[in-house]
């Protein structure tokens, strides 16, 4: 047998083997329907979250941030070249950061915030935000959510990011006598933590954390000079 005889047996035992499935045709429909249906219900749920401009950004549903906190963080990572990105919550919450690099605020929950704690000078307020997003920065910079850190306390991590907050705002030329009095108040509104377990004499600790990194800046000590100890 010659080759050419071999291929062409072969087209035709394939071609005598082969039956079509008899639903073969609905299934032509089917598949494509089902196909489409799913890619519409998908575009939709997308294009729902497209219009609200919304998406997930470190685990946390958020939205672009407002141009003025995009500044407000930007001029904070620029002292530190700190590559920290920041967001809007989607939900009313705390400001916080989070494992992957994120900073995270809710203008309607800073808004209530400020008004809470009765800051009424525009420029006030506006050193109060960059007090506590340089605190949440510092969480970044410590690296705090990293194992390497697992064993550090709650609040001695909040202690080193409100001293870092103080040493931030040196370096941005903000003095202290604005953000203090604000600042002890808020307590632990902007720990990042869930629940409030706050207390006056913990807000006395973290003013003087903010304090003792503001000064460490005035001096040129470097912002880990020391680390935090009990009597701090
Ligand atoms: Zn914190």
């Amino acid at each position: 047998m010659s080759g050419s005889e071999r291929g062409a047996s072969k087209t035709i035992t394939h071609a005598q083997n082969y039956r079509a499935p008899r639903s073969s045709w609905k299934l032509a429909i089917l598949i494509p329907a089902l196909w489409f249906a799913v890619t519409l219900a998908a575009g939709n749920r997308q294009s729902d979250w497209a219009q609200a401009g919304q998406f997930v950004a470190c685990g946390e549903y958020v939205r672009a941030p407002s141009e003025h906190m995009r500044e407000v963080v930007s001029a904070i990572d620029d002292v530190w070249d700190a590559h920290v990105k920041v967001y809007e919550s989607v939900a009313v919450r705390p400001p916080h950061a989070r494992r992957g690099g994120c900073v995270m605020y809710n203008s309607t929950y800073m808004k209530a915030l400020l008004q809470d704690l009765l800051v009424r000078d525009r420029n006030a307020a506006e050193y109060m935000l960059y007090a506590i997003m340089a605190h949440e920065v510092g969480h970044e910079l410590h690296d705090d959510f990293s194992p390497a850190r697992a064993e550090v306390s709650g609040m001695t991590k909040e202690l080193e990011a409100d001293r870092f907050a103080g040493y931030t705002l040196e370096l941005l030329n903000i003095g202290l006598d604005s953000v203090t009095p604000y600042y002890s108040l808020a307590g632990d509104e902007f720990t990042g933590a869930i629940g409030r377990p706050s207390s006056h004499g913990d807000s006395m600790r973290r003013t003087a954390a903010l304090r003792t990194g503001w000064e460490h800046a005035e001096w040129n000590q470097p912002e880990d000079y020391q680390s935090l100890s009990p009597g701090d």
